[in-house]
């Protein structure tokens, strides 16, 4: 064994063996992989092993779609051959229109990846698989490349090109402790013997938290355990003459492949179960949990209804093990927060069919710093420590009971909310407040105009489309009040920070006490990383502020390129702090009942910074907008927030000054050309593609300029537009297609109606050659091509 390597992969499963193999397929070979026992003797060997190329987004189709030509390259290797039932085809049924339209959306994001999805109806679900029942059946999604491979086999394979490459894998040897130095490098201490690393990876599937605990972290991962049954052979599968497609079922919450001549079927009952919350024995490797047939009785009458021919089959295996979720169900694969030199691929619940792809993006992060696709849906950094073990197994029951049931916009599901409240919450739900979660925090919607007032989930407009206009037209008119919780802002102090910070960003940021600007930083790739207020509030003292959601992401950029020769101090104050936006035309009448200073726009410009009071409450006042309206942001500390809230609503009163939420505020900002973080900014893309040219200054150094300048040469690869789509019952949503002549042509990254312009519109990464203003493109818009026009962005 190797007393040293540049990376240590803990976890020989499906996750270890694709992060082993691709590392050493990006040129870095002094590798090493260690095993507990024997190499897929986790989760991996028991798993159904779907491998499907659906995705709810275009990073997990991706992704999806580099395990489905990886496995298939790997399994046409002559020297060691693997089962892939690749292209069988799968079927995820719907017997409700809202879901095919959910479908319909989601094919048109895939053919953004090159991937073909079809929407069928119930004939031809039957067509192509002839088992199934079409009952209560309106159709489905077809995937094409859908199929099934040999998990063991797949390991075995990607370690074999690893170890060729020269990859070390070590088998019987657990992992019992890690050491952290101060140079960020690591010992990993084994049963046999310790090797010193420079980054570890935590592969360690359900055991993820036993080696989290081992670095100090507690991952928001859990396992629950999962059953399906093997059934004895069927007369019309061995009559078929072809392989069955597979089938996920939402409606029953099953799902079913082929498995030799009869079928393997799967389900997520509503009577689920955690496991391992107590800790895990030591000895439970290759190992199952017992059969529990009956706990899936109320699954299993539903796929007796889809598919008969299950009624009249024996069952003749029952394989129920653990398998791992996160907080939100997807996968974490990345940086670990709040670390240094450690990465997780962890929380796979679909880790046969991802895992190629997921160790493909990581590999990508460890030796690059980021990968070809924006990972943000993977991060790891996207939960906080409010994802405690309850909250995490709360959501995973959650998810478990809705598998294949897919979040519909702006659906916010109930399990282990008010993780994170302010003292307004309560007072705010009783104004009719409807919460969304942001980080943990629960942020206003929008505002019930009755309390029986109830939305339906759909891709369409919806009931609250009249009520979020009328926010918007109320705080065009006059003025509106709103809560910003969570809002990632750090304090930095230290007499060069400037300096520092104008080394880190592309826009030129300058020491004007009482002013706050807008910045962008880049990766070292020169495309989009962080969007930042830059707020100076004294010499030498800087508040950053941020999207709630980028809290550890930009804290670990920061403190990473923290200066070693200047005393730089960064304290976060993202609890202590909460924000009040006051919109509108009369926001500034408002902010004078409850603050004696002069308000008006000489004495307090756009920019410009304040410390003061409202009411009795201590605030920082910032002159900023992201709604287009004359608006001021009121930061005030959390325990005087009630004060400053009381003070301004009986201010309020005189103006009709109305709550309002975030979804008049998506309106609004989308109407201004203000971007939203991860939507519109993401790494896929630089600050010219942006169109963020402005903000991009002439310095003689910044993070990412060399890069930004060699890719400035070679021109655009695409362009951020505005589009006014010509539907008129439904949104664009991000993800879907942009068409000219045929050609897909781009991506839509937001999208929302713009009540003050009355245009349903839309941003989009689009090419370059149809960016220009007035250019006619299509969009589509729930499976319908519609007519858009590119318009200028900001048209308010
Ligand atoms: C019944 C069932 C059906 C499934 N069906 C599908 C499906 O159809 N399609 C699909 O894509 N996914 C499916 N899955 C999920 C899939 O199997 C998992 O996502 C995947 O196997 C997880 O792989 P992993 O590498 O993360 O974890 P594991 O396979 O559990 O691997 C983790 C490894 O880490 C090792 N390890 C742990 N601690 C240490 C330590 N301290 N030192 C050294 N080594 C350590 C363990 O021994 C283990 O080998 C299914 C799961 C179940 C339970």
């Amino acid at each position: 064994m190797r007393k040293s390597a540049r990376v240590v992969v803990i976890g020989g499963g499906i996750a270890g063996c694709s992060t082993l193999y691709h590392l050493t397929e990006e040129g870095w070979t002094d590798v090493m992989l260690i095993e507990r026992d024997e190499l897929t003797s986790g989760t991996t060997w028991h798993s159904a092993a779907q491998v499907t190329n659906f995705g709810m987004n275009q990073t997990m189709v991706g992704l999806k779609s580099h395990s489905i030509a990886l496995y298939k390259k790997l399994s046409e290797d002559m020297d060691y051959p693997i089962n892939y039932h690749y292209a069988d085809g799968g079927i995820r049924l719907a017997n409700s229109e809202e879901v095919m339209e959910g479908y319909r959306h989601f094919a048109s994001m895939a053919k953004g990846m090159g991937v073909n999805f079809e929407v069928i109806d119930a004939e031809e679900c039957k067509r192509r698989h002839p088992l199934i029942s079409t009952d209560q059946l309106l159709g489905g999604l077809w995937d094409p490349l859908d199929g099934d491979i040999d998990p063991a086999q797949l390991c075995q394979a990607l370690v074999r090109v690893a170890r060729k490459n020269g990859a070390e894998v070590i088998r019987h040897n657990p992992v019992i402790a890690l050491t952290q130095h101060k140079d960020h490098s690591w010992t990993v201490h084994s049963e046999n013997g310790d090797i010193d690393a420079e980054i570890v990876v935590n592969a360690g599937g359900y055991r993820v938290n036993e080696i989290g605990a081992m670095m100090g972290v507690c991952h928001p991962v859990i396992s629950m355990e999962h059953q399906y049954f093997l059934t004895e052979p069927i007369d019309q599968i061995i009559q078929a003459g072809h392989r069955m497609p597979l089938i996920r079922c939402p409606i029953s919450d099953f799902y079913c492949r082929q498995e030799k001549q009869g079928l393997l079927i799967g389900f997520y009952e509503q009577d689920c179960r955690t496991w391992g919350m107590n800790g895990i024995d030591p000895n439970f490797t290759n190992a199952l949990c017992p059969d529990d047939p009956d706990r899936v009785i109320d699954v299993l009458e539903g796929a007796f209804m889809r598919m008969p021919a299950i009624a009249d089959t024996g069952i003749h295996t029952i394989i129920n093990g653990p398998i791992t979720y996160s907080y939100d169900g997807a996968p974490l694969v990345g940086p670990i927060p709040g670390k240094r030199n450690a990465f997780c691929i962890i929380g796979l619940r679909a880790g046969l069919g991802e895992g190629g792809g997921h160790g493909w993006l990581l590999a990508q992060q460890i030796v690059h710093g980021e990968a070809c696709y924006d990972t943000w849906p993977l991060d790891p950094r996207r939960f906080g420590d409010y994802a405690t073990v309850e909250a995490t197994a709360l959501k995973s029951i959650e998810e478990y009971q809705n598998e294949f049931r897919f979040h519909f916009p702006h659906e916010h599901r109930p399990a282990a909310r008010f993780a994170r409240t302010t003292p307004l919450t309560s007072i705010l739900e009783k104004e009719g407040a409807v919460f969304a979660p942001v980080d943990g925090w629960e942020r206003i919607d929008f505002v019930k105009p009755a309390p029986d007032f109830t939305e339906t989930h759909s891709y369409r407009f919806n009931e609250s489309f009249s009520v979020i206009g009328g926010e918007v037209k109320a705080i065009a008119s006059g003025v509106g009040l709103t809560e910003v919780n969570g809002f990632c802002r750090y304090e930095i102090t230290g007499q060069d920070v400037h300096d520092w910070l104008d080394q880190l960003s592309c826009t030129r940021i300058k020491n004007h006490p009482g002013r706050v600007r807008l910045a962008y930083f880049l990766n070292h790739h020169g495309n989009v990383k962080s969007e930042a207020t830059i707020a100076t509030l004294a010499d030498g003292r800087v508040w950053y502020g941020a999207a709630a959601a980028a809290d550890r992401h930009d804290w670990d950029w920061l403190t990473q390129h923290l200066p070693t020769d200047r005393e730089i101090t960064i304290k976060r104050l993202t609890d202590d702090w909460c924000i009040l936006v006051l919109a509108g035309p009369q926001a500034r009448d408002v902010l004078m009942a409850v603050s004696r200073y002069d308000w008006s726009d000489d004495a307090f410009p756009w920019l410009s910074i304040r410390q003061t009071h409202i009411g009795i409450a201590e605030a920082i006042v910032m002159r900023v907008s992201y709604s287009g309206e004359l608006a001021y942001e009121l930061h005030i500390p959390m325990p005087q927030l009630m004060a400053a809230y009381q003070a301004l609503t009986k201010a309020g009163t005189t103006f009709g000054m109305c709550l309002f939420g975030m979804r008049a505020v998506e309106s609004m900002r989308l109407e201004k050309g203000y971007l939203h973080w991860k939507s519109d900014l993401i790494t896929e893309f630089n600050p010219f593609e942006t169109g963020l040219h402005r903000f991009v200054h002439d310095k003689p150094a910044f993070v990412g300029k060399e890069a930004l300048m060699a890719m400035q040469k070679k021109g655009l690869r695409k362009t951020l537009v505005c589009l006014d789509i010509h539907a008129t019952d439904a949104p664009s949503h991000g993800g879907a297609s942009v068409w000219h002549e045929g050609d897909v042509v781009g991506t839509v990254t937001s999208a929302s109606y713009g009540y003050r312009v009355r245009k349903n519109l839309a941003y989009a990464f689009i090419k370059p050659e149809y960016a220009n203003h007035g250019t006619e493109v299509y969009v589509d818009v729930l499976g319908v091509s519609q007519k858009a026009v590119i318009v200028p962005m900001g048209q308010i």
